[in-house]
């Protein structure tokens, strides 16, 4: 499968649909990859949160693999009457990756806890405790009450508070939207954590470790919500189309070749299925399937402020303008989970906004599975997400553009590769049937998430 990136030679707007391989092995890709990175965004071929999937494979034959029954698939039903809205986020990106450290400003301590990219639905949860970590190594006066404020009240705010709060902090979050208005609310989101996240020549040692420990609690939280009624994390089958399923790919590199995030131990390719030509209903040679890890960011960042006030939060909505602002704040600790407000607030040059932009079709409840591929003779991927408030497809990564208008050129590129390649889908020989339980299937590792891109 071919990344977007080749079809848009001058482009520093890539439009994705879905789910996609990201190929960036042919000559021109890795061309065009250069030059997207050297627009520098991390990610090739970015597409809906769930899953640009690139699994590093041994060439030759699809080797044999024990599956379970393909499910009947509902078809999806794309069509402009049925596009309900689109919506636009600004990633917080920085090219050597989040920040996630003290620094003291007079009597206080301001732990910065932001810049997470694409993957700042992914990761919040472990940068979250290791701040709150820091913040009791720092914030506690002896024998006194445990009191910490959150600046920004989007996934990393509300999980950095809840974490906070688990450690006996009593916790305000000050900020200037709370949900459903942040960028948190406008991102797809799947378990993402390397999407979108860092230059490779940029990491540190100390960098990886905290990511690698960041991503390791961040999933174990997400297993432990997967399924708890109220909080949208699930666990959904994802099928990627392609007539090559054996291409080689940079699947634990976070979407650069050359880059190691993932530790050489760990097997990638685990949980990985393949079905053959006439064993799924994709108009493709080949559907590999995945189980990929889902958020509903309507749902579940909801469920967070619940959580959050019910464990005795407070939320004030304040916007700070500098610095000194914030010493009028009676907390002796303070997290700063603003994301791109950083980049004024504490003046970091090096924050930029990479923009996404979704298209949602009117909800289909049938529709059980993530599914991406694109036709032979389209250059934009196809691709849906199916949630609770809406059939999500398309996506996009722009670089440096804080404009919340929606690009109409790529989303109407995304909606009609999506009605072609899901219009040629084979409809369902019996009832649809809903997706085996996943207690009947292995867990994905954590590695077999890295490189998937949001
Ligand atoms: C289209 C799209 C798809 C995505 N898909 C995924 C995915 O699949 N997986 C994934 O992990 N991530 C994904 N992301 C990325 C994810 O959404 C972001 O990394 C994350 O939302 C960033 O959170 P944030 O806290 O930095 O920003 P926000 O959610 O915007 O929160 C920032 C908070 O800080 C407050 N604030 C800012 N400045 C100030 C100030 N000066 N004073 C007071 N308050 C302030 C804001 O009001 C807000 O409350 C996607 C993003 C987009 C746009």
């Amino acid at each position: 499968m071919r990344s977007n990136s080749r079809y848009y030679p001058n482009a520093s707007v890539i439009p994705a649909a879905g789910i996609a391989f990201a190929a960036g092995l042919e000559s021109r890709t890795n061309m065009r990859r250069r030059e997207f990175l050297a627009a520098g965004f991390a990610a090739i071929g970015v597409t809906s949160g769930c899953a640009t999937r690139k699994l590093p494979v041994a060439a030759g034959p699809p080797p044999p693999t024990s599956r379970s029954p393909l499910p009947n698939l509902a078809l999806p039903r794309i069509s402009w009457d049925r596009v309900i809205r689109t919506t636009i986020g600004l990633r917080p990106h920085r090219d050597s990756g989040f920040v996630l450290r003290p620094e003291k400003f007079d009597g206080k301590t301001v732990i910065h806890n932001y810049g997470f990219g694409g993957a700042g639905m992914s990761l919040a949860w472990g940068c979250g405790l290791m701040a709150a970590e820091m913040a009791l190594e720092r914030g506690m006066p002896a024998g006194g009450v445990r009191r910490a404020a959150v600046l920004g009240c989007g996934s990393p705010g509300l999980t950095a508070a809840r974490q906070l709060q688990r450690r006996g902090f009593q916790v305000t979050i000050y900020a200037a939207s709370i949900p459903p208005n942040t960028t948190s609310n406008m991102s797809l989101a799947g378990f993402t954590p390397t999407a979108g996240l860092v230059e490779p020549g940029r990491r540190t040692p100390a960098w990886d470790a905290q990511f690698r420990r960041a991503a390791e609690l961040s999933y174990a939280e997400l297993q432990l919500l997967a399924g708890a009624p109220g909080y949208g994390v699930y666990w959904i089958d994802s099928y990627n189309a392609t007539d090559d399923p054996q291409a080689p790919q940079t699947r634990g590199t976070g979407g650069i070749p050359g880059n190691d995030l993932l530790p050489s131990h760990l097997n990638p390719g685990r949980g990985r299925e393949i079905f053959g030509p006439g064993e799924h209903p994709f108009p493709a040679r080949y559907a590999v399937r995945t189980a990929a890890l889902a958020i509903e960011p309507s749902i579940y960042l909801e469920a967070l402020v619940r959580d959050f006030i019910l464990f005795g939060g407070k939320i004030v909505i304040r916007t700070f303008d500098t610095p000194r602002d914030l010493m009028l704040l009676a907390e002796p600790v303070l997290i700063n989970c603003t994301g791109l407000g950083s980049k004024t607030l504490f003046n970091d040059q090096e924050l930029v906004p990479v923009r996404g932009q979704l298209t949602h079709c009117i909800p289909q409840p049938e529709v059980r599975y993530r599914a991406s591929g694109r036709m032979p003779d389209s250059n934009v991927n196809a691709g849906i997400n199916p949630r609770s408030d809406g059939l999500c497809i398309g996506n996009m990564a722009e670089r440096g553009n804080w404009s919340l208008e929606p690009n109409e050129e790529v989303r109407r590129q995304n909606v009609e590769a999506a009605m072609q390649f899901f219009g040629r889908m084979r409809p369902p020989s019996g009832p649809v049937t809903p997706p085996p339980a996943m207690s009947g299937r292995s867990v994905p590792g954590l590695e077999s998430f890295y490189g998937v891109e949001s």
